[in-house]
């Protein structure tokens, strides 16, 4: 038995793939021409991430504009000035705003899932966006002649409809994006707001079965763009009990950044339950240093000591470009650093006795 390793979705966008979407949004090249270059860029990618000994790999999300607005991205009823987040280094990211009804898509992730399917040999992971964050997209002052009611009831069609296809289609595993729950906590000390997430978030997850829920995760994080985080001071203790009741098998937990792991893998041990598979973070996407397969091996092996070994894994502590235009870490460090914890994890399973 080895152990599973997954990685988050993103892989920084190659530069000519990221002027290519420049240059289509003011009119000076045409959409096959943009689409040529998202074609060799998820072909890349898929390469490369296989290249690493990863037996399951993403499209990297070459061609989301990000985790949470890929949907929506080119819909005329959008906006850019909702809910602003802001860094730790002081840099803010504006949510966009719903201006009027109704709701849909415009690219669901199965759309990503079937281009990467075409170059993989191996399994392909599917990352979505969670009600909870796309929540955000409805204006607090309300729409009119569309209730927020309406909203929610066409946003969770849209994703139910989106994580369907993508478990059909055969993606290893569909992972919702679940950032702003540590976030919230900060925006919300009281966690009424973390409680309402999770409650909407579990609308959508009841609507799955037993069996496709073990192939349905939530991954945690405390934000990654531009080198910093949103949310590294919120205790994990605040988080925890509240994330572990959402209806999913798996957990992405980012873990390698955490100031404290032992504090965290504590609390990971005292909440998570029977039917839960923990794939804690061994690579800190924060640090532009690349780590040894021995210190991945080192901390998986920190987190053995908390975590049954039938009921872990491991990953990157979150995705290495989650904003398409986010150029702080190269493709190549991101490369390097996954071939880390590949190897890392096997180094881990050997000294476990479990190869
Ligand atoms: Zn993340």
């Amino acid at each position: 038995m080895a152990i599973p390793t997954e990685p988050i979705g993103s892989i920084p966008r190659p530069p000519a793939l990221i002027e290519a979407a420049r240059a289509f949004e003011s009119g000076r090249i045409s959409q096959a021409e943009l689409h040529s270059h998202y074609e060799s860029a998820v072909q890349d990618t898929v390469a490369r991430l296989e290249a690493t000994g990863s037996s399951v790999v993403t499209d990297g999300e070459q061609g989301k504009d990000s985790f949470v607005t890929y949907p929506i991205h080119g819909l005329g009823n959008i906006a850019t000035n909702g809910t602003p987040i802001l860094f730790a280094d002081g840099h803010v990211r504006q949510f966009p705003r719903l201006t009027k009804g109704p709701f849909g898509y415009r690219t669901p992730a199965d759309v990503y899932l079937d281009t990467a399917q075409r170059y993989a040999h191996v399994p392909v992971k599917q990352a979505i966006a969670s009600p909870s964050a796309l929540s955000f997209l409805y204006p607090q002052e309300g729409i009119r002649g569309y209730s927020r009611e309406e909203y929610f009831d066409d946003l969770l069609s849209e994703q139910e409809g989106e994580i369907r296809r993508c478990l059909e289609k055969g993606a290893h595993a569909v992972q919702i994006d679940f950032t702003e729950g540590r976030l919230s906590i900060r925006f919300d000390p009281t966690r009424r707001l973390l409680s309402s997430f999770i409650d909407l978030n579990n609308l959508l997850l009841e609507r799955f079965s037993a069996e496709q829920r073990k192939r349905m995760g939530i991954h945690t994080c405390a934000g990654a763009d531009r080198g910093s985080a949103h949310s590294e001071g919120v205790d994990y203790a605040a988080l925890l009990p509240s994330l572990f009741e959402l209806k999913v098998g798996n957990f992405y937990v980012q873990l390698a950044s955490e100031p404290d792991r032992e504090h965290a893998l504590k609390t990971i041990r005292k909440f998570m339950k029977a039917d839960h598979r923990i794939f804690v973070g061994v690579i800190n996407v924060l640090d532009p240093r690349v780590e040894t397969p021995e210190e991945v091996r080192d901390r998986i092996l920190q987190a053995a000591k908390y975590i049954p070994l039938d009921q872990l894994g491991t990953t990157d502590d979150c995705g290495f470009a989650p904003f398409s235009d986010d150029t702080s870490r190269s493709r190549e460090t991101a490369f390097a650093k996954i071939r880390a914890r590949v190897a890392g994890t096997r180094l881990a399973a050997r000294v476990l006795g479990m190869e």
